[in-house]
């Protein structure tokens, strides 16, 4: 039985889905009462203020969050959110998740995210490099390489994190790579880290594929979300051969039975940043992608897009979690009782982006840098590792996909503590 004593702080949808699916793991491998809440809750969280100068001379004051979930095996790590939708509970529940999936695939970090209130599309560019520098200097103090390493993740990139590097570089007094992954090549950023969440992702699903005996020429693929995580995961399974027939994205989507041009929708994105009214394929509205019938469906947007609601309407064989927490627990009990979709879960799935982050903080630690290939091959090795040792898991306990990844994770981390012994 669960003794927590714990406040409202957290609470909300995503939150409660995070705690709920730790539950159910927790139970499956009957986690002693005595680390239960201590791998479940969230060690600290800072909120900050942050108060932006307009270009037209107001200010507005902007509010961010930093929540480090796990900091017993090393470093806490995860992105950083630039969202309207951000709360303190969502990105609560996205720190848990980053350790459950570097706990995974063996990265000596625990989990962590950020989040900024804010739509960095309303903003000018200086606007958002104060806000950016901003965040950073508000969490200084909880931050660092041997500390708490952000990253990119919704609404943020590869400039902001070089803002953020040089703001901590100026406060320490020396270049301090380490502090954020997911930089600008110029300033220590990783070959590969750009495109390693969507590139992982494609990897994985081809491996799994394998294991289905569909050749990967006859797959058809629907993406749902189409920022970094689904525009890299489109471009690397249509190098593989599959046929991407459906995208959709805030705006709308498109649909193409013969295939979409995933070049020409990756230069559309660039300069248009929205996939309507793009002109390879029918255009469909966002709901008309769920239904589509494709061997692989990819959620690659935010948590809780796939429900109650259009988890009955999948005509997927494979649903590949490219974005953290895509399906509600009500939405993966449906699809577990229909029993034809393979999920693979976001625990295993969408790794690849954090594996190269810490491919990044190694190479900033020892000033040594790999090239591209070095890292692609680290990167798939690690992914097979984790792949083997979830199925392993999967038919060890007979448990599903989801709570086998989940289990291995939440195991690690709750070992870890329990060698560490509790502080008096
Ligand atoms: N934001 C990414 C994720 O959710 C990457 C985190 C990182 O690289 O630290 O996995």
């Amino acid at each position: 039985m669960s003794k927590a004593i714990v406040s409202s702080l957290y609470d909300s949808d995503v939150f409660r889905m995070a705690c709920r699916q730790f539950d159910q793991a927790a139970d499956a491998i009957n986690l002693p009462d005595a680390i239960r809440d201590r791998t479940k809750y969230p060690r600290r969280c800072l909120a900050v203020a942050l108060p932006i100068k307009r270009q037209d001379g107001s200010v507005t004051v902007f509010e961010g969050y930093r929540v480090q979930h796990n900091l017993s095996t090393g470093p806490s790590k995860g992105g950083i959110r630039f969202h309207l939708d951000v709360t303190l509970g969502e990105v609560a529940a996205l720190a848990m998740w980053m350790s459950w999936k570097c706990s995974l695939v063996g990265l000596p970090f625990g989990g962590a995210k950020g989040g900024v209130i804010v739509d960095p599309h309303q903003l000018s560019e200086s606007e958002l490099e104060h806000l950016s520098r901003r965040y950073m200097q508000e969490v200084i103090n909880f931050v660092g390489p041997h500390s708490d390493v952000p990253a990119p993740d919704v609404g943020t990139n590869e400039k902001i994190m070089g803002w953020m590097m040089d703001t901590y570089s100026n406060h320490v007094g020396h270049v301090e790579p380490a502090v954020v992954t997911g930089k600008p090549i110029s300033l220590g950023g990783s070959q590969g880290r750009h495109e390693s969440t969507g590139f992982g992702v494609a990897y994985v699903v081809q491996k799994y594929l394998d294991d289905l005996n569909i050749p990967i020429k006859e797959a058809t693929v629907a993406i749902q979300g189409f920022g970094n995580v689904g525009q890299h995961t489109a471009l690397a399974l249509a190098n593989y051969g599959a046929k991407i027939i459906g995208v959709s994205d805030i705006s709308g989507g498109v649909y193409n039975e013969r295939g979409i041009d995933v070049k020409k929708a990756l230069e559309y994105m660039r300069t248009q940043k929205v996939i309507r009214d793009f002109d390879g394929g029918e255009a469909i509205t966002k709901e008309q992608l769920f239904p589509l019938k494709c061997t692989v469906f990819v959620p690659a947007a935010l948590e809780r897009a796939i429900t109650a609601e259009n988890a009955p309407l999948l005509q997927c064989r494979m649903l590949a979690e490219g974005a953290n927490g895509p399906t509600t627990n009500e939405a993966d009990k449906i699809i577990e009782d229909r029993g034809d979709i393979e999920v693979i879960p976001d625990t295993l799935c969408n790794t690849g982006g954090v594996i190269v982050s810490y491919f990044e903080w190694l190479q900033n630690l020892s000033n040594y840098y790999w090239d591209r290939d070095e890292v692609m091959r680290k990167l798939f090795a690690l992914l097979d590792k984790a792949k083997d040792a979830v199925e392993a898991q999967k038919r060890k306990y007979k448990f599903s996909r989801r709570l086998a990844a989940q289990t291995i994770g939440i195991q690690r981390v709750a070992d870890a503590k329990q060698s560490r012994g509790l502080f008096p």
